[in-house]
């Protein structure tokens, strides 16, 4: 098995003001490709579970234990690389489709206090890590933040929108402002992306319930 980083749907400029294109760059190109390729040569091991990435760091354990570590490293990391891809794209000024604005009304009162909860969330987080809208194992949306490369999947949570707290993903536009990262990274979610993982991700659970 090999794995590849995805081509983006969109130029690396694409995000411009809000994410610049040689941030864009070295985080597609360099950084999720650096580890993909840690990945691969993981995937050489002979004991690991013949199953998907997604069912591998679901069960982290089953992972032989010398190479663990790296692989939930490495391994998460594509996972949430993958999806952080999908959820961002040039500013739209898309919004949560009518269901998925329905779920966050009940959960959070509002689209508005939802981002409020999810920017004191992602601030609270303490060095590198990533801050995540999921769906918990009833279904439910909750906000929740990982740190390193730890994917929502690996705590039974299922990912549906997630932002990169490294500093890799803001620091040579934004150094040390990282709320004003958090801030203007609203201004690139794909809402339309969002939704549809929110239904595929919805529908997973209940025929697992
Ligand atoms: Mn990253």
């Amino acid at each position: 098995m090999s794995f590849h980083i995805p081509a983006l749907p969109y130029s690396y400029n694409a995000l411009e003001p809000y994410l610049d294109a040689q941030t864009m760059q070295l985080h597609h190109s360099r950084h999720h490709a650096d580890d993909v390729s840690e990945l691969n040569k993981l995937y050489a091991h002979k004991n690991l579970p013949a199953l998907p990435l997604e069912e591998i760091i679901a069960d982290i354990r089953s992972v032989p234990e010398e190479i663990r570590q790296n692989f939930r490293n490495y391994g998460g990391s594509h996972l949430n690389h993958c999806l952080l891809w999908q959820v961002i794209g040039p500013a739209r000024h898309s919004e949560p489709d009518e269901s998925l604005q329905k779920a966050i009304d009940e959960k959070f009162s509002s689209l508005a206090n939802f981002k409020k909860n999810f920017m004191a969330a992602a601030l609270a987080r303490f060095g590198s890590g990533w801050a995540w809208l999921c769906l918990d194992h009833t279904g439910q949306l909750e906000i929740c933040t990982t740190p390193n490369q730890d994917s929502p999947i690996m705590l039974g949570s299922s990912p549906i929108l997630g932002i990169d707290l490294w500093e890799h993903a803001y620091y040579l536009k934004y150094q040390n402002r990282k709320e004003d990262y958090l801030q203007a990274w609203w201004n690139v979610i794909n809402w339309q992306k969002v939704s549809e993982l929110f239904h595929q991700r919805l529908e997973l659970v209940s025929r697992s319930q």
